[in-house]
């Protein structure tokens, strides 16, 4: 498998792994566009949104629901935060396993304002 994120997930490339359950993993992006910036991502290797079956929907609320505590434990729940799936060319997916943004710690100004 020459997923990267399946390799993270298998301990082969090191990361910092900042929550891990049987399902998820987070840990911070390796070039980070704000102050904190955590990828939250399934360890079953999804390649993107569009290849999401009926089965796997629950792992995106998941996914939500970790994003939500992570904000509160990075300290960027009350200041704001944003959390972004990428899929596809337009959108800038550059790793084909799905995987949640978690944005925050300054002001987001671009494609919202
Ligand atoms: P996307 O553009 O939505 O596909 O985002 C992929 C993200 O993965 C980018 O922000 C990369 O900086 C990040 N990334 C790639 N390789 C690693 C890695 N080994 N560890 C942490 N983050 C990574
Ligand atoms: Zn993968």
């Amino acid at each position: 498998m020459d997923c990267i994120f399946c390799q993270i997930v298998a301990g082969e490339v090191p990361s910092q792994i900042l929550y891990q359950d049987e399902e998820l993993i987070a840990f911070p992006d390796i070039k980070p566009l704000t102050p904190t910036h955590v990828l939250i991502i399934p360890k079953k290797h999804i390649p993107s949104l569009l290849h999401l079956s009926e089965a796997d929907l629950p792992v995106i609320g998941h996914m939500v629901n970790i994003a939500n505590q992570l904000a509160k434990s990075e300290g960027i729940s009350q200041s704001g935060y944003r959390l972004v799936l990428n899929c596809g060319n337009d959108a800038g997916q550059i790793v084909p396993h799905i995987h949640m943004h978690l944005l925050g710690g300054r002001r987001l100004l671009d494609v919202f304002d």
